[in-house]
Formats: structure tokens, sequence, C-alpha cells
């Protein structure tokens, strides 16, 4: 898994600036270095809405013995698969 680099300089993003970009800047992010501006692709829009779902669905099926169990699973899934989020959601440049 890697990081994502800019189409025209080949700097690398860091992996708190596409966390920041995919949840708390509207899927937008600028190269530091060359000042592209990208949007987030397609189909990385569709891994965010689907992998939650996805894990919402098959954690409330597993655990579906205890609600609490399930609320607290499902809650630290989703956290820690947005964690590799940044590796796998792909920007590109906003022309
Ligand atoms: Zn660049």
């Amino acid at each position: 898994m890697k990081l994502q680099k800019c189409n025209v300089c080949m700097h690398q993003f860091g992996w708190k600036k596409t966390y920041k970009s995919v949840f708390f800047k509207g899927w937008e992010m600028q190269c530091s270095k060359c000042e592209t501006h990208y949007v987030l692709d397609l189909r990385s829009k569709w891994i965010f809405y689907f992998t939650p779902s996805l894990v919402i669905i098959a954690l409330n099926n597993l655990f579906s013995f205890d609600f609490y169990i399930t609320l607290f699973g499902t809650f630290f899934s989703l956290i820690l698969i947005s964690f590799l989020f940044p590796y796998v959601m792909k920007f590109s440049p906003d022309i």
C-alpha cells in the first residue's frame, strides 16, 4: 500500500493530508509543492460510501446477539478502516 504521489511534481502526499481531505475538506486537495488542485475520483467516492455500509451490514449479522457489542464493534471497525482510507483513495488533478 502506498500513498499517492502528485502527477505533476511526484511529491508524495502525506497520510494526514490525505485523511483530512477525505473527511474534512470536501474531497479536495492541493499539492503542497506545485499547488496542483486535486479532487477525489469517482471510484474513491464509491469506496467512501460503500465500505462503511458493508461493514455495518456485516457486523450487524456477526454480532446480532448484543446491541451494545454491535454498536461498539461497528464504531471501532469504522474508525480502523478510516485509517486505511488514505492508502485506497485516489485523487485526480482538477483541470
Ligand atoms: Zn505537485
